[in-house]
C-alpha cells in the first residue's frame, strides 16, 4: 500500500476516500479537513477566542492540538464529572497535555460547584447517568464560555459521533433534535456561545490515528457508563453498513445537512428566550432545564436526608415523607 500523494509506504488507508497516506502526508490530510470545515462552515475567524470543552479522550485533545498548531486562540475546559477512576485519569491526562504545549486550562468540578457528581446526581434522579450528565456538560461549557468572554465553543465530536446522533433522531423522529444538529449552530442570543464541531468530517479512527502520530497521550477507558448509552449500538450498525458500502456514514451526514436540515428549520426559532430566574442563562421558561433538574436533585436529597434521620430517630416516616 503506497502513499497516495508520494508514493512512499502508506500507514493509513481511508477506504471512504479510496486513498492511503504516509504519515507526513496523513497529518496533512488531517488538516486540510479541519481547515476545510472552518473555512466552508464559517465557524470562528482567526482573532477569536475559542473555547474548547476537553474530556482527555483521543477527540478533544487532538482537537485542541490542530486548532493550537494552527494558531488559533483556545483555551480548554474540563468538567470534572465524578465518575470514579474514569473521571480522575481524564483529568490527569487533559492536565499534562495542556501543561506540555503550554495551553490554558479552566477546570469546573461538577460535585464542587452544584454539590453532587454525575453517579450522585444518577441515583438521586432515578434517571440515566447519561442523561444528567449532558445537560450538565452543555449548560456548563455555554455558561463558562459566556462567562469568560469567549467567541466559540468547540467539541470534539467526529463523524461516527454525529452519524450515530443522527440515526437516532431519525428513529425517534425528534425533529427539534434534527432542525439543531449541525456542525454550527449560530449564537441566537448575547448569552448563547456560538457552538461548532470541526471534526465532524473526520472518523473516530482517524482522529486515533492524528493522536497517535503526534504522540498524545489520551485516556483510551471508555466512560463505564458508556455501554448503557444506545449510541454505541447506533455506531455499530453504521460501521456494518460503512465496511459494506465505504463513505456510507459520510454520504448519510452530508445528504442531511445539504438535502434536508434547511428544510427542518421552519419553525424551529419560533420561541422567545428569556433568562432563568436562578442562574440568568437563556431559556424559554421561567427556569432553565439544568435549574429544574438540580432543583429537583437537591429537594429529593433533602427529602431522603430527612426520611434516614426520622427513621433512624424511632419515628414512622409519613408515605409523603417516603415520597
Ligand atoms: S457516557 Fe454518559 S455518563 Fe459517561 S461521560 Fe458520556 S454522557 Fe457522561
Ligand atoms: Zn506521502
Ligand atoms: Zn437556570
Amino acid at each position: 500500500m503506497r502513499c497516495i500523494k508520494c508514493g512512499e509506504k502508506a500507514i493509513m488507508e481511508l477506504p471512504r476516500h479510496n486513498s492511503a497516506f504516509c504519515k507526513p502526508d496523513y497529518l496533512e490530510y488531517f488538516e486540510t479537513q479541519v481547515e476545510r470545515v472552518i473555512r466552508r462552515r464559517r465557524t470562528f475567524n482567526r482573532d477569536d477566542r475559542i473555547l474548547i470543552g476537553v474530556s482527555g479522550g483521543k477527540d478533544s485533545l487532538s482537537l485542541w492540538h490542530v486548532l493550537a498548531r494552527m494558531g488559533y486562540k483556545t483555551a480548554g475546559l474540563h468538567i470534572h464529572l465524578g465518575i470514579g477512576e474514569y473521571s480522575s485519569l481524564s483529568y490527569e491526562k487533559t492536565l499534562r497535555f495542556s501543561e506540555q504545549h503550554g495551553l490554558t486550562l479552566f477546570t469546573v468540578d461538577l460535585a464542587g460547584k452544584y454539590g453532587m457528581n454525575v453517579t450522585e446526581l444518577s441515583r438521586t434522579l432515578r434517571r440515566a447517568p447519561c442523561s444528567g450528565c449532558g445537560l450538565s456538560k452543555r449548560y456548563i461549557l455555554n455558561r463558562e464560555a459566556y462567562e469568560r468572554g469567549f467567541d466559540a465553543l468547540a467539541t470534539g465530536h467526529n463523524l461516527d459521533d454525529e452519524t450515530a446522533t443522527l440515526l437516532g433522531n431519525i428513529l425517534h423522529w425528534q425533529i427539534g433534535h434534527l432542525a439543531r444538529q449541525s456542525p454550527v449552530l449560530p449564537s441566537t442570543g448575547e448569552k448563547l456561545i456560538k457552538r461548532v464541531k470541526p471534526l465532524y468530517t473526520l472518523t473516530e479512527r482517524e482522529t486515533a490515528a492524528y493522536a497517535l502520530l503526534h504522540g498524545i497521550d489520551y485516556i483510551l477507558e471508555e466512560c463505564p457508563n458508556a455501554w448503557k448509552a444506545k449510541s454505541l449500538l447506533y455506531k455499530d450498525a453504521l460501521a456494518r453498513i460503512e465496511a459494506e458500502s465505504p463513505g456510507a456514514k459520510q454520504r448519510f451526514l452530508t445528504q442531511f445537512l445539504e438535502a434536508a436540515q434547511a428544510r427542518l428549520q421552519v419553525g424551529a426559532d419560533d420561541y422567545v428566550l428569556r433568562d432563568c430566574v436562578r442562574c440568568g442563562q437563556p431559556t424559554t421558561a421561567e427556569l432553565c432545564a439544568f435549574c429544574r433538574m438540580w432543583q429537583q436533585a437537591t429537594e429529593r436529597a433533602e427529602k431522603r436526608k430527612r426520611y434516614r434521620e426520622t427513621a433512624s430517630g424511632r419515628e414512622m416516616p409519613t408515605l409523603q415523607e417516603r415520597f
